[in-house]
């Protein structure tokens, strides 16, 4: 389905390159599949029709530039891979309101004060690889030949350097050029903030740290029957314990968020008391002190109750990202150009990841973000009014034509 409106058509287009059917199922476009590539060509048309010059890399970047009226450039970009039956709006708006932005200052026959690069990136979600932000990763900071061979394929086992190579986009990688200036990424909210308060934009000022973690709570594998209740190291009932107290942790600290996703039990079977109990923790904070404490905290939760029921525990830390502050000047510009327009100057923090914090680390960044009705988002449901998403395309053509 296309629904009319300039902006939504496009994400609608967008949205058919998909593995599943988007009206009914949502939109799966993992990275390496053929529907990304697709998607990458698709893109890299739409750039071409606008003068753009675009290169695809093997990572799946697609990148397109525009003269301004300085050499310097200002980095607009956001991701186009998914999650399995996600939305059509997550990562693809920020894409299509740059391509926006770029044919309206064409059609008006306007120089943007720096030059633009238009990044349209890939493996944001990084669902199907070990590790995400592939794209952004590899422009700010380069490939190594230990990155090409350490991240691996969860589908296939395949290396990160295998799927390079078997990419239909060869050639070299995008990086970011020597003179960049800035990154700026629109983005929908991904949550029910904006929506809850009748609000059509907001500038982010911080992106929140994450940390993931395993647990392995390990006892002893017996029989269901004949092991009296005395007599049992069942880590069941001690994860239960753990999973009933680990959202007192993060409400103890407000803005914070603690989440287990992920649990399995060995061997998982009915009649057999598990003798090892594995699980996931996310933790999320936009303070980095905070994101330390819930760390700890969940640290000896786990530790303790474990050691009451005499389990060992072993832990093993897996990604990490620190929060991540948006750039001051930027934000202070994004203010001005929503003051404008005479809306209300909203900030908040962004409790998902993006490719902005990745950027951040190398030059100043910013974000701004349109509702998401209902705060759906990674599901089929997700939305965004075209006026909204048509507001964000003023926001960042206003934004474009300023110094900073
Ligand atoms: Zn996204």
């Amino acid at each position: 389905m296309v629904r009319p409106g300039t902006f939504t058509g496009q994400l609608d287009r967008l949205a058919s390159f998909s593995r599943t059917d988007p009206d009914t199922q949502g939109v799966t476009r993992l990275p390496f599949t053929p529907e990304q590539e697709e998607a990458a060509r698709w893109l890299a048309e739409q750039m071409d029709a606008l003068g753009m010059s675009p290169v695809i890399d093997p990572c799946g970047t697609v990148a397109g530039t525009v003269p301004g009226e300085r050499e310097e450039v200002l980095v607009l970009g956001s991701h186009y891979d998914s999650v399995p039956h996600g939305g059509r709006y997550d990562g693809c708006a920020g894409i299509i309101a740059a391509l926006e932005v770029v044919r309206r200052l064409a059609q008006a026959g306007e120089r943007p004060r720096y030059s633009l690069m238009v990044m349209a990136l890939n493996d944001e979600e990084g669902v199907r690889l070990t590790e995400g932000f592939l794209s952004s990763r590899t422009v700010c900071a380069g490939l190594s030949a230990g990155d090409r061979e350490r991240i691996q394929d969860r589908m296939s086992g395949k290396s990160l350097g295998e799927l390079l190579d078997a990419s239909p986009f060869q050639g070299t990688l995008i990086r970011l050029p020597e003179n960049a200036r800035a990154y700026l990424e629109f983005h929908v909210e991904q949550g029910p903030v904006l929506d809850q308060q009748g609000l059509s934009a907001a500038i982010v000022d911080r992106i929140v740290g994450v940390y993931h973690c395993f647990y392995q709570l390990d006892g002893g594998q017996n029989h269901a029957g004949t092991t009296p209740m005395g007599s049992r190291a069942d880590p069941v009932p001690v994860f239960g314990r753990i999973a009933a107290q680990l959202p007192d942790v993060a409400k103890a600290h407000p803005g914070s968020v603690a989440t287990i996703g992920w649990m399995e039990v060995q061997p998982n079977v009915p009649n057999v008391i598990p003798g090892r109990l594995a699980f996931s923790v996310d933790l999320r904070s936009a303070d980095p002190e905070v994101l330390d404490r819930l760390k700890l905290e969940t640290d000896l939760l786990v530790r303790n109750h474990a050691a009451q029921a005499g389990l060992s525990v072993a832990r093993t830390d897996s990604t990490s990202a620190a929060p991540v502050v948006m750039d001051p000047t930027m934000r202070g510009l994004l203010e001005r150009c929503v003051a404008r327009r005479g809306l209300p100057v909203f900030h908040m923090d962004s409790g998902a990841g993006h490719d902005a914090q990745i950027f951040a680390q190398v030059l100043p960044a910013a974000m701004l973000f349109a509702p998401s009705r209902g705060g759906a988002s990674h599901c089929q449901e997700e939305f965004t009014l075209e006026a909204d998403l048509q507001l964000a395309c003023d926001l960042l053509y206003a934004f474009v034509k300023e110094d900073f």
